[in-house]
């Protein structure tokens, strides 16, 4: 059999496994059964994008199997071949979808099946930052399971996220590679067909950052070929099924490589038969470069150790925790000041203390200077310690400034990790990361008890305290520029965040101080700084220097943005946003739900479903992608009234937000403990029982002007 023979018959046996087992649900379950994958707000995400049609019954399937039918034209070229391999996934995506209609659970850990909406937005930042370089898809099964683990081990050390399908699960399973999406690790299934949830994943990307409208298949592929950093290795003997879904990857601009013989396309269909050359093959292959700083300690660090936890069995070592004090410092100095590379120990090392597990205190006080180092930079490295802590293997942080917490494991003990180590990866990071403002770095440990309770009052104290007041004077008003972040503009093209004191980018990871330093970093970088003139209406937030700069950066996709508006051109969203704010018109206000929040909200909608409204650099009135720390910002839709228009969110946002929330309700309006004006779903989601609660409890929203007047005015 020829390439195209193969694929077609591959095609062909995808089809005929939909019919068969779309007969047999119909059979069941009837026609009228409910068909979908949980928690997305594109039905069959792959259809979708294909055809504009959500389906929702398995009574409409038939014209998905259709359009499989018309995707197949067996005639030997490479367009109707590569239609055959979409053709392929539709029907895999049929599969699929049905398992969910058939089972509750189809998939059982480690294997997760289908992905979810919020877990491909929480994906956003690390891919445009390059946290995240590539998807790799490893398919089949390796010659043997120490193959397998190297393989994949060496993607989750370059930060790819491994999908796996097949045998090769069980191997990584019996070569102990730690698993999860945390590691970068995601099993998606044994059945060939579970690739699709993969598809399914770059697809939603289309949607969902690209804001690609579906119904336009050439427009998706285009994107994923483009923006989808994605590649596929096929291991072992292929069969037909798994050839017809080769087809389909590199349909979508997904090279392929395998280890086995086939006839060879430049760049999309290539055989490596050496498997210490698959990782290099594969990445060349997609045009993915990978950064490397090579750091002196006995363990690995890589981005993909960030999701690792060190649990108590493997617990060597601890500080802070509220069982110790420790906290962590970065402080700039004068270029006199600072001996390059000098990492100093005071107090004894973690094998010189007894106990099981040893405890000790801990001070980490990073100090460095450079001719563009500023003070308001410090906090924007200083967090960054929380990171490099912990991509290094077997080292856990959690906190931040004197709330620091940290662990290290046993393994990582045993490798021969020691406190100087935790200096090598600071300093090495910090003259990496921070090159263009860090020309000289030293690090000093302390666990010396009394010491680090010194330290403390005479360094760190002050410090935080001055950090606290330049952060609450730090206005909208007090500067006189605010900054783009353009970073999404990989995904979500035409998306521009601007980001000012009070109003964080919408992934919640860019703050004004942190766009700031990355100008001053990379000054043709990502963020750009705009000057605050040609104020058009101070409510809305409308300054003319944004609106130009704003179509300037969308490349004329958006000409007019305000700052405090939800209703009159609100910013967009690119997707990746931590809330979403949308209104409730019973109750005159809006209820905002964050992205780990799955249940339906009394807007009758799932965050995956509102988030669905906006996306793409698209603006949608009434709806708004935001940060959570936005909330509580007196700046947080001002044009219509403010926060006292909030008047339902999700439990866990609303007493993540209280503190701040209540301050700023007090100062704005006099309220007293706003939060417990506001429902929540412990309280109520069904709309009427929601607007009982607001009356019951006087909620100011009720009584303020109509919030779809200022729609419609
Ligand atoms: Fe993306 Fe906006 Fe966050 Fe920048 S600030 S990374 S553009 S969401
Ligand atoms: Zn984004």
């Amino acid at each position: 059999m020829n390439l195209f023979e193969t694929i077609y018959t591959g095609s062909n046996q995808a089809l005929d496994a939909a019919e068969g087992l779309f007969k047999k649900a119909i059979d069941e379950k009837g026609k009228d059964a409910k068909v979908g994958f949980p928690e997305t707000a594109y039905s069959l995400p792959i259809i979708y994008a294909a055809t504009g049609q959500k389906i929702q019954t398995l009574g409409e399937l038939e014209g998905a199997i259709n359009v499989v039918k018309s995707l197949i034209d067996e005639q030997p070229r490479l367009e109707p071949a590569l239609n055959a391999g979409l053709a392929t996934a539709v029907a895999a995506e049929i599969i699929e979808a049905i398992k969910y209609t058939l089972e509750e659970t189809p998939y059982q850990a480690p294997c997760s099946g289908h992905i979810t909406d919020a877990t491909i937005r929480s994906l956003g930042v690390p891919l445009v930052t390059g946290d995240i370089p590539g998807v790799a898809v490893v398919l089949g099964e390796c010659p043997d399971s120490e193959t397998a683990a190297k393989i994949i081990k060496d993607y989750q050390s370059k930060g790819l996220l491994t999908c796996l399908v097949g045998k090769v699960i069980d191997q990584a399973i019996e070569a102990n590679v730690k698993m999860g999406l945390e590691l970068r690790v995601l099993p998606l299934g044994y059945d060939v067909t579970s690739v699709i949830h993969i598809v399914s994943v770059a697809i939603r990307a289309s949607l969902i950052f690209g804001g690609v409208e579906p119904g336009k298949l050439a427009e998706h592929m285009e994107y994923t070929a483009k923006r989808v950093p994605a590649f596929v290795n096929a291991f072992g003997p292929l069969s037909e099924l798994v050839v017809s879904c080769g087809a389909g990857a590199i349909a979508l601009g997904f090279p392929v490589i395998t280890d086995q013989k086939v006839l060879e396309v430049p760049t999309l269909l290539l055989t490596q038969k050496d498997y210490d050359k698959v990782v290099a093959t594969s990445l060349e292959a997609r045009g993915i470069k990978i950064k490397v700083t090579e750091i002196p300690i006995p363990v690995g660090f890589a981005a993909a150790f960030e999701g690792e936890r060190v649990r108590k069995d493997d617990l060597y070592a601890e500080f802070g925790g509220n069982k110790t004090e420790c906290w962590e410092l970065v402080t700039s100095k004068e270029l006199s000041e600072i001996e390059d590379h000098k990492i100093e120990i005071i107090g004894p090392d973690i094998d010189e203390v007894d106990g099981e597990p040893k405890r000790l205190p801990l001070a980490i006080m990073v100090e460095v200077a450079g001719k563009n180092m500023q003070e308001d930079f410090e906090p924007v490295l200083e967090r960054r310690i929380h990171y490099f802590m912990n991509y290094t293997e077997g080292v856990m942080h959690v906190g931040q400034r004197d709330t620091t917490w940290l662990r290290i494991s046993k393994d990582t003990y045993a490798s021969g990790f020691r406190l100087k180590h935790i200096g090598e990866v600071l300093y090495a990071k910090m003259m990496d990361e921070f090159d263009s403002v860090v020309d000289k770095c030293q690090v000093t440990i302390i666990t010396d008890a009394e010491k680090v309770a010194e330290m403390k009052k005479a360094n760190a104290e002050a410090k935080y305290t001055a950090r606290d007041e330049r952060l609450a004077s730090l206005t909208d008003e007090s500067v006189d520029t605010f900054y783009s972040c353009l970073l999404c503009q990989s995904f979500a093209p035409a998306h521009v965040c601007i980001v000012t004191p009070e109003r964080l980018g919408l992934c919640g990871a860019v703050s004004w101080l942190d766009a700031k330093a990355t100008k001053e970093l990379d000054p043709s970088g990502p963020c750009q700084p705009i000057a605050k003139e040609g104020i058009e209406d101070e409510v809305k937030g409308i300054w003319s220097a944004v609106n130009e700069h704003v179509e300037e950066k969308s490349q004329g996709a958006v000409s007019r943005v305000t700052l405090y508006s939800l209703l009159e051109d609100p910013m967009t969203s690119c997707g990746c946003f931590e809330c979403i704010a949308g209104i409730m018109p019973e109750a005159n206000g809006i209820v905002i739900v964050n992205r780990e929040f799955a249940a339906t909200t009394p807007v009758g909608m799932t965050f995956g479903e509102l988030a669905s409204m906006t996306g793409g650099g698209v603006q949608t009135p009434g709806f708004m992608g935001h940060g959570r720390f936005f909330i509580s910002s007196k700046k947080f839709i001002s044009a219509e009234g403010g926060p006292q228009r909030i008047v339902w969110m999700p439990k866990e946002l609303k007493d993540h937000v209280q503190d701040k929330l209540n301050e700023t309700a007090k100062e704005m309006y006099g309220i007293d403990n706003f939060t417990d004006m506001i429902c929540d779903e412990t309280i109520a989601t069904d709309p009427e029982e929601v607007l009982n609660f607001l009356t019951e409890k006087g909620h100011p929203a009720l009584t303020m002007d109509s919030i779809m007047s200022s729609m419609e005015g």
